[in-house]
């Protein structure tokens, strides 16, 4: 059954389907459970939660609580699952709504990764940068923003300057953790990154960047660039593949062109889970994924930033304070492809963020620790303040 319509009590729903199946029911010798369709390649936890949710509705209308629900994806793969492993989560975040429902002044925003995809970001980001919210300091959690506002940390300044002798004074928050939720604020608060002390890993030379483009709906890669030696000075070359077919070709004829030894950087997943489909489908050098290099992660671990960092966007407005969508928005790749100028769109964007991860590598992973110790808490209080 196509879009049925679920209504119980104060919820509603509209499953994509409904399967018919036997067995007995409110509406006589069979009863149904909910398939929905999705345009994703793998189950993500909110699509879970959301035929969670439908088929505890459904359970309700058809007296009869139905034992699996079912996600089809992009590739007509059907993943099903056992609704009770999921009936607690589902019964948490209802229970979340209606409490929302019930009292929406209660309701807090907090700086998250979704955020940047949000409608309500203007609002909430003027909100939390008012009130100096906690949840401005990279590395916050809801529990520990809980935990020190209960000890009257409440603000960003108080946190730059929260040095608690005891367990007690601290909430038992791990003192490691309650050392970098404070670089944190004073990073806030000078409005750059504080490069960490930290030990020296293998240099990192020679190496490239290597970067692409997707369209994730389509599971395909729409651009793929490689910038050698990795700097902003390093030579910048790309690729267009036209189809599915060509991808593979385009990154062994960047790699070509690239010192067989070099490490090659790349940011975050998309990369190396790419490679690892393709290379499934041939006969790959297995030489070759072992130079991989994860630039997110090491970026991640060398620095503390001013606002909390999830996607490549927030390392280069929080790490170097440029605008991260000067040349377009990764995500609206696809939409370019019809343009005229797709070709130019494409390769100024691969190029522009290749060129912030050379800078990003130059000023976060190559630079000497930022010398802040000596001055303590104050020192950068006074540097944040107007003059
Ligand atoms: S911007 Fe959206 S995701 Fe972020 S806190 Fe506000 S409502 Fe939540």
């Amino acid at each position: 059954m196509h879009q049925g319509v679920l209504s119980a009590g104060d919820r509603l729903g509209l499953p994509d389907l409904l399967r018919k199946l036997p067995g007995d029911s409110a509406f006589g010798a069979h009863h149904y459970e909910v398939v929905d369709v999705k345009t994703s390649g793998r189950t993500r936890s909110d699509q879970i939660l959301q035929v969670c949710f439908y088929s505890q509705l459904l359970g309700e209308v058809q007296q009869r609580a139905p034992e699996h629900g079912a996600i089809v994806l992009k590739d007509g793969r059907e993943e099903r699952f056992a609704v009770a492993d999921y009936a607690a989560a589902a019964d948490e975040v209802v229970a979340a709504l209606r409490q929302l429902r019930d009292d929406p002044g209660a309701a807090r925003p907090f700086l998250q990764a979704g955020c940047a995809g949000c409608y309500h970001d203007q609002r909430c980001l003027g909100e939390l940068g008012k009130a100096q919210d906690l949840s401005l300091v990279q590395g916050m959690s809801h529990g520990a923003r809980a935990i020190l506002e209960g000890l009257g940390c409440r603000t960003v300044v108080d946190l730059a300057t929260f040095h608690p002798e005891h367990a007690r004074q601290r909430g038992n928050l791990d003192p490691t953790l309650v050392r970098r939720l404070r670089r944190g604020a004073q990073a806030h608060l000078l409005g750059k990154p504080i490069v960490e002390e930290r030990p020296r890993t293998e240099r990192l030379e020679p190496a490239a960047i290597l970067h692409l483009l997707a369209d994730p709906y389509a599971g395909r890669v729409l651009a793929m660039g490689a910038l050698f030696p990795a700097t902003e000075a390093g030579r910048f070359e790309w690729r267009r593949p036209q189809q599915a077919g060509d991808e593979w070709q385009a990154l062994r004829e960047l790699v070509a062109g690239l010192p067989p030894r070099s490490a090659l950087l790349h940011f975050g997943e998309a990369l190396p889970r790419w490679y690892e489909e393709q290379a499934f489908a041939r006969e790959a050098d297995p030489a070759l994924e072992v130079r991989f290099v994860d630039l997110q992660k090491r970026l991640r671990a060398a620095a503390v930033y001013p606002r909390p960092v999830f996607g490549l966007a927030d390392f280069v407005s929080s790490g170097l304070g440029r605008d991260p969508l000067r040349a377009g928005h990764a995500g609206a790749a696809a939409l370019w492809l019809g343009l005229p100028d797709a070709d130019a769109r494409l390769e100024q964007k691969l190029r522009t963020d290749l060129l912030d991860l050379a800078t990003l590598k130059a000023q976060i992973l190559d630079a000497a620790p930022t010398p802040l110790a000596a001055d303590g808490p104050r020192a950068v209080l006074d540097a944040a303040r107007p003059a």
